[in-house]
């Protein structure tokens, strides 16, 4: 099956080994998540446009940063940047309760249908400014950003309760990198770098 060979091929081969994750990967349809004429290279390794400019991520990346965040069931996330919604399906299949929002009305409506066609459970959304956060929901065990911060959004890093991991692309248009910042024993987050990594930019 195409998705398993996704899973084994790009996101295992690749180095994320958490089996909660690799579970949920092939638990996703991420067909439904993709425009119909795209359908046929929706478990290709790499991001697909979804109109306006906006990109599904690749399937690797999704992986990537759900592994990174480590979403344990009934953990309160914040998502910034729905786009397809295939990244909130991802994080509700680990078992996540998920916050999301999106600067485009288009794409969370696109996003509402494809969850609704591929099961998924409720998430709560909003369209608005993700640098922001989502006060009234916070502090957040996870937040993960979709989207390649200039510098990481303050209001984030005050949302993210104090056990809690942030995981954020930052850079320019050319040269970006994912940072996780990471709980200490002393109540304060550690910035680590994971890898180079190509989002669109955070408006
Ligand atoms: N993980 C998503 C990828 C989303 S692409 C997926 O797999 O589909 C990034 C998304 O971030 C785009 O939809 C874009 O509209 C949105 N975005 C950009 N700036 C934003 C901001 N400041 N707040 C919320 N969403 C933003």
């Amino acid at each position: 099956m195409q998705r398993e060979r996704m899973v084994r091929d790009t996101i295992q081969a690749r180095g994320v080994h958490d089996p909660r994750v690799l579970q949920a990967m092939r638990q996703v349809p991420r067909h439904l998540f993709v425009p119909p004429a795209l359908r046929a290279s929706a478990y290709d390794d790499t991001p697909l446009p979804i109109g306006h400019e906006q990109t599904i991520s690749q399937p690797y990346i999704v992986a990537l940063m759900s592994e990174l965040a480590e979403i344990g069931h009934g953990r309160c996330v914040l998502e910034i940047g729905t786009g397809s919604g295939y990244q909130t399906a991802v994080l509700t299949a680990l078992g996540a309760e998920v916050y999301t929002l999106e600067t485009r009305p288009e794409l969370l409506e696109a996003a509402r249908r494809s969850w609704s066609d591929a099961g998924v459970p409720p998430v709560q959304f909003r369209v608005g400014d993700g640098r922001l956060g989502w006060p009234e929901a916070a502090p957040f065990d996870a937040i993960l950003v979709g989207a390649a911060a200039t510098s990481v959004p303050p209001a984030l890093l005050e949302q993210l309760h104090p056990d809690g991991r942030l995981v954020v692309p930052v850079g320019n248009d050319d040269v970006q990198e994912l940072w996780v910042f990471e709980p200490t024993p002393w109540g304060e987050h550690r910035r680590r770098t994971v890898c180079r990594v190509l989002f669109v930019p955070l408006m």
